[in-house]
């Protein structure tokens, strides 16, 4: 809200800001018994237990940055959290709360209608409660936070992989990628449903990252690309890993659609899939795999963490792989 000059009563625009936050924020948000006072006073009040940590991350989401300017505003609300959870998930924590800052243009209706459905759609299935949040006008952006919570001393953090782990990850990554390729080619064929959807409606792995916690010594959920951020875990574990290539779990779609080369190299440097990349000692990883099977997640083995800081890519097509640019950085 900005300064305003006050002539005895709300302006218009203030009026008209609240009408929108109570109907399409704060009637719709999902109820939870630690959410103390939610949307409407100055600052949210929540309830944590003395055993448990919190967990908290923001993402901003820029048109024409991190989404295409058509991209459907229902599909925007959905990536705004979605994004958002994972980093819970990628944690192996519990998503509990967000808050919401919404920069508009214009306060455009049917826009917000669906932002919101898209939003509180994900929210309902993850029982986050929405608590809070902002509305400014500007160019289109979306900056969600999230809060959640973890056992005391269980985050999984990326610094503990060791050296033997097994290196999973989940879903198809590298699927998302090819079905943004699909819409900019103008592709909205049957046999490209499925990548759409990925790059649509990313789900975040929540399940996941609380069913692998016991087993799982580092965790990061892939955002940039799977070579990317299995660096990130490389780095703060200050270990190498062998890849094979031959692993990476592609869809038969992915394939059909762009060819074996092009899927994976979608496969080892696409981002926006939210899949989780983890690493589980030997010993752990049928007991991690029966895990993932009983949630209905399918994970699988791509490879193995090594003494050393080199990450070497093996198996047929790893020479695709080499020397790749690892993933999108903004600066
Ligand atoms: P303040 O001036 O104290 O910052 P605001 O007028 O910005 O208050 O917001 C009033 C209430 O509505 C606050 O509880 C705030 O958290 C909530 N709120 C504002 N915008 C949003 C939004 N986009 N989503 C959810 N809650 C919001
Ligand atoms: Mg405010």
């Amino acid at each position: 809200m900005t300064c305003e000059p006050s002539n005895g009563r709300p302006t218009v625009k203030r009026v008209g800001e609240f009408e929108l936050i109570h109907r399409l924020f704060r009637q719709r948000a999902i109820q939870r018994a630690d959410v103390i006072t939610g949307i409407g006073d100055d600052a949210a009040v929540l309830q944590i237990e003395p055993d448990e940590q919190l967990l908290c991350a923001v993402d901003t989401l820029v048109e024409g940055v991190h989404f295409p300017h058509a991209m459907p505003a229902r599909q925007v609300g959905h990536r705004a959290l979605a994004v958002n959870l994972s980093d819970i998930a990628a944690m192996g924590g519990r998503a509990r709360w967000v808050l919401l800052a919404l920069t508009l243009p214009t306060a455009d209706d049917a826009w917000l209608e669906e932002f919101a459905e898209g939003f509180h759609a994900l929210a309902a299935t993850h029982g986050v409660a929405l608590v809070g949040g902002d509305m400014t006008a500007g160019p289109l952006t979306i900056s969600v936070t999230v809060m959640g919570s973890v056992a005391q001393g269980h985050a999984l953090q990326r610094s503990g992989a060791q050296a033997g782990d097994v290196i999973f990850v989940s879903g198809n990554p590298g699927a998302a990628r090819l079905g943004l390729d699909a819409m900019l080619e103008g592709d909205d064929s049957p046999s490209t449903e499925t990548l759409r959807q990925r790059f649509n409606y990313p789900q975040p792995r929540l399940a996941l990252g609380t069913a692998m916690a016991p087993y799982a010594h580092a965790m990061i959920d892939v955002s940039d690309g799977l070579l990317a951020d299995l660096g990130h875990i490389l780095e703060e574990s200050r270990f190498g890993a062998r890849l094979n290539a031959e692993a990476l779990p592609i869809l038969p779609d992915a394939v059909a659609f762009a060819g074996r080369d092009r899927a994976l190299i979608a496969a080892a440097t696409g981002g926006d899939d939210y899949e989780l990349l983890f690493t589980v000692p030997v010993s752990a990883a049928a007991l991690a795999e029966d895990a993932a099977l009983r949630i209905d997640c399918p994970i699988t083995r791509i490879g193995i963490i090594t003494a050393g800081t080199e990450l070497v890519v093996e198996g047929e097509g790893a020479a695709l792989l080499r020397g790749l640019p690892r993933g999108y950085q903004h600066f």
